[in-house]
């Protein structure tokens, strides 16, 4: 008999997120009620005390904060091109050109070299991803932003109290985006957060996710139903009382990993980075049979991301990105949740071993 698989992600919603929820429904204000107001207000501690408007995904975050930068058609926004799509998807909506550059070997992160390169007039912003919990190196991002007076669009949606010199993520940009995803590293089962330091853009967003209203029926500007529930909010603000624990059993499983692992590449984590371990990611040139190996002995493994997105069918485009092509060839990500247990780790290292040939 094999023993039970480990799973490689495992969302943490329990007896307190089900006694929110039955909260709310009780009070009857399943929408536009206390949760969502209270859930910004909690969250603003995580990102220096800024201005928090929750909608309904990490997707909406992004492509809102953008219309509210003013972002448009004929602007181009500087993104990775290993990521998850929701990065140049959130640009094409704006009908801005999303333009992909290569990432840095090291973090996975967007390469600041790469961004200064491909600034044209028409660039307005760059939108690091802190991928994988890794921030992006926000002090060479910042100066070539200052330089070339373009704006930072962080996408936060997998760096939850991640941090660049003692910074949390979130707190650098024109604006962020967190993601509340169940498999990121807190949930409000679907939602999203933009975060601003800028009173008025966070008004234009809390207008765009509601129809452009305000008050009743005195529409302002053109918007969606981007709004997050009463009962997400209540989810998500019990997550966040869990996050800093989640977080740094995280970053001991991380540590486990890093010491014992062999046959693979450890991820590195730079001097300036407090990394929240979103995936622990490690890379080998063989990538394809060490999955499927891992897979067999029970050991969940996700490919995080197998195509460069400017690649996909819904961008269709063909650039010479080399680190963006190696990792997308060579990564894989090992289960690194909070609930996995000491034999849980142990099996991990052993396997990876004997996967490698070891
Ligand atoms: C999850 C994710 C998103 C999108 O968030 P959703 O809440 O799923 O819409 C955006 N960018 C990155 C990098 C993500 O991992």
């Amino acid at each position: 008999m094999s023993a039970q698989s480990i799973p490689a992600a495992k969302p943490l919603i329990g007896e307190e997120e089900r006694q929110a929820v039955d909260r709310v429904i009780a009070s009857g204000m399943v929408i536009q009620g206390p949760e969502v107001a209270a859930f910004e207000n909690e969250f603003a501690k995580l990102v220096d005390g800024r201005h928090c408007v929750a909608v309904n995904s990490g997707t909406s975050a992004l492509h809102v904060g953008m219309l509210a930068a003013g972002v448009g058609p004929g602007d181009e926004v500087i993104v990775p091109s290993f990521t998850f799509a929701a990065t140049a998807n959130s640009v094409a909506l704006t009908g801005a050109t999303p333009v992909f550059v290569d990432i840095e070997p090291d973090h996975f992160c967007i390469d600041p070299k790469a961004v200064e390169a491909a600034i044209t007039s028409k660039t307005v912003g760059v939108m690091p991803v802190h991928l994988y919990g890794h921030a992006a190196d926000m002090d060479a991002l910042q100066a070539i932003a200052d330089k070339h007076k373009i704006g930072i669009f962080e996408d936060a949606a997998q760096a939850h109290a991640a941090k660049w010199n003692g910074k949390p993520v979130g707190a650098f940009g024109t604006y962020a985006a967190f993601s509340f995803y169940p498999t990121k590293n807190m949930t409000s089962v679907e939602g999203g957060m933009v975060v601003t330091d800028d009173e008025n853009f966070a008004r234009q967003v809390k207008l765009l996710r509601n129809q452009g209203m305000e008050r009743k029926y005195e529409n302002e500007v053109v918007g969606f139903n981007y709004r997050m529930t009463d009962v997400h909010a209540a989810v998500g603000r019990v997550q966040l009382t869990k996050l800093a624990g989640w977080t740094e059993q995280r970053q001991r499983n991380a540590a486990y990993l890093d010491a014992n692992l062999r046959g693979v590449t450890i991820p590195k984590v730079a001097s300036q980075a407090e990394h929240v371990y979103h995936q622990y990611t490690v890379r080998t040139d063989d990538r394809d049979a060490m999955v499927a190996k891992l897979t067999e002995a029970g050991i969940g493994t996700g490919v995080y991301y197998p195509i460069p997105n400017h690649e996909l069918p819904s961008f269709g485009l063909t650039l010479d990105l080399p680190e963006t092509a190696k990792a997308c060839r060579e990564v894989f990500s090992l289960p690194v949740h909070p609930s996995l247990s000491t034999d849980d780790l142990e099996r991990i290292v052993t396997e990876v071993s004997k996967a490698a040939g070891l």
